[in-house]
């Protein structure tokens, strides 16, 4: 019987050293197959991803991470394949894209959803597409994102695109994860900045108003302007990077040269002051964190005693014989004395 553990253990353990050495070798299907791991609802599979990405681990960290938000149909998807397509072309990149979307409701205006939106890039050699991880996710969608980035470096991505639907609180989940956060935004009829939350203009590292082209051409121009005067309003970035704006057309590909050499002078002047690596620091500290207050929360709940008591304490709780925090203090006590 414990031979038979033992022999499926390490038949387990070849099958993930074969993978993580294929994704470390190139190989699109392997990191495909390692992505799958990671987001499965299975313990059994998400404990093989963590195994995969610690062979991986050494082979992290080299790429430019670029996360893109936007409001639906201001025109990420066309924007992503326009410059993934830029980058491979002129710039010899290899280029992975991943998305969050916690709610997984895409349907229409889904470019990762629906391949033939992205079907240039997608049938790249050079490029690997992956659709948003399904909000079942074990770990979460964020988490799950964040790993399959590390795997795509792994196997040589050199710059990555995390897309995020540009509604509630994704921004922040890939602001956390990325490098250099791109906003696109359209130029409007009427107040410029209408509609647009502040917080996430605070966010941007850079600014493109998309489709700057024809006749809307000089309204672009207006919103640029209107842009760089909201921006000098926020309080100075600690990076001392001044977020840029500039127009762009991504339907004819037009400046999308303006926003690689944006990246590029950010990444300049951050690596140049240090805060490049202070961020990739205090973002894996971040992502450690939240690992562990999943991994407590989740010992937790597995604890049948912590659980009961969990449900009785919101009775009372919700009957405002008890605090909240006193509530809290008594669960954790049990926690401990049953753990
Ligand atoms: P998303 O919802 O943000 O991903 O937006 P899409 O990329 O799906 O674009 C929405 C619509 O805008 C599509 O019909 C695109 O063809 C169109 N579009 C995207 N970029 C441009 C652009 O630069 N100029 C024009 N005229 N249309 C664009």
């Amino acid at each position: 019987m414990r031979n038979e553990k033992y022999q499926r253990k390490k038949r387990k353990s070849k099958a993930h050293e074969g993978l993580a050495s294929s994704i470390l070798g190139g190989d699109d299907l392997a990191l495909s197959k390692a992505i799958t791991l990671v987001e499965s609802k299975k313990e059994v599979d998400n404990s093989m991803a963590d195994e995969i990405l610690n062979s991986c681990l050494s082979a992290t960290g080299q790429s430019l991470r670029i996360g893109i938000t936007g409001v639906p149909g201001v025109g990420k998807s066309t924007f992503i394949e326009q410059f993934g397509l830029y980058l491979i072309k002129e710039h010899q990149k290899k280029v992975a894209v991943l998305a969050i979307d916690p709610s997984s409701k895409r349907s229409k205006g889904s470019i990762l959803g629906d391949k033939t939106r992205m079907e240039a890039l997608s049938k790249h050699p050079k490029a690997f597409i992956r659709p948003s991880p399904s909000s079942g996710t074990l770990g979460g969608v964020a988490s799950a994102t964040r790993e399959s980035m590390l795997l795509c470096e792994a196997a040589g991505y050199e710059v990555i695109l995390v897309e995020t639907v540009g509604v509630g609180q994704s921004e922040t989940e890939v602001k956390e994860m990325t490098d250099f956060f791109l906003l696109l935004m359209l130029a409007g009829a009427g107040d410029e900045l209408q509609g647009i939350k502040r917080g996430i203009m605070e966010m941007a590292d850079g600014i493109m108003i998309n489709k700057a082209e024809g006749n809307k051409l000089p309204l672009a121009k207006k919103a640029k302007r209107a842009y760089q005067n909201a921006l000098h309003l926020f309080p100075p970035n600690e990076n001392a990077w001044t977020t840029q704006v500039e127009l762009c057309s991504a339907l004819k590909g037009e400046n999308l040269d303006l926003v690689w050499k944006m990246m590029h002078h950010y990444v300049q002047l951050t690596k140049e002051n240090g805060f490049f690596e202070k961020q990739r620091k205090s973002q894996l500290l971040s992502w450690f964190e939240q690992d562990l207050t999943k991994k407590m929360n989740q010992k937790l709940y597995q604890n049948k005693t912590a659980k009961e008591k969990i449900i009785a304490i919101k009775e009372q709780i919700s009957r405002q014989s008890l605090s909240p925090k006193e509530g809290a203090k008594m669960v954790f006590d049990v926690f401990l004395k049953n753990n």
